[in-house]
């Protein structure tokens, strides 16, 4: 009996700390949690704000098909905003061109978005959303430009971009 337990424990310990070190560095939050309780929208209040196809991106973690957003070839000087609440999450001297079919950036405003790990497509992903009203935006990748490496991949309609 002893024994036994001492082998599941010895198993048990180091498969503990590979899910620790796997999950530490992530700040998880449900999906689609506002942090800001005005923008703890319902359902209903939130199709009425938004269009289907923004609807289904922002509060249904959708994606949208690649090349298909206007924004993908926005050069201008501005600010990229939450499509849900309109909050500024990215500036156009942080958006460059990925060659991937969706707007990236490889820095977001401080303080803007949110991060958490999905497990859609099996290998783990690092999803992030607006940190006010909770709206998916897209995913981060470690293969951006210097100088953070960064590459935020952003759908294109959980986005509005306004011009400096
Ligand atoms: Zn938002």
């Amino acid at each position: 009996m002893n024994q036994f337990l001492k082998r599941r424990t010895f198993i048990l310990i180091p498969a503990m700390s590979i899910l620790k070190f796997i999950f530490q560095p992530i700040t998880v939050l449900a999906a689609s949690q506002a942090s800001n309780n005005e923008w703890n929208l319902s359902k209903e209040e939130w199709k009425k704000r938004l269009s289907p196809e923004s609807y289904y991106i922002l509060r249904e973690e959708g994606t949208e098909r690649a090349f298909t957003s206007k924004l993908n070839n926005e050069k201008r000087k501005g600010v990229f905003h939450c499509a849900g609440c309109e909050l500024p999450l990215f500036t156009s001297d942080k958006k460059y061109d990925s060659g991937t079919g969706w707007p990236s950036f490889w820095d977001s405003i401080k303080g803007s978005i949110e991060t958490k790990v999905d497990f859609k497509l099996i290998v783990p992903r690092t999803e992030y959303h607006c940190s006010r009203c909770g709206g998916h935006q897209g995913h981060v990748f470690n293969d951006g430009p210097l100088p953070t490496g960064k590459r935020y991949c952003n759908n294109g309609l959980a986005l509005k971009f306004v011009l400096e």
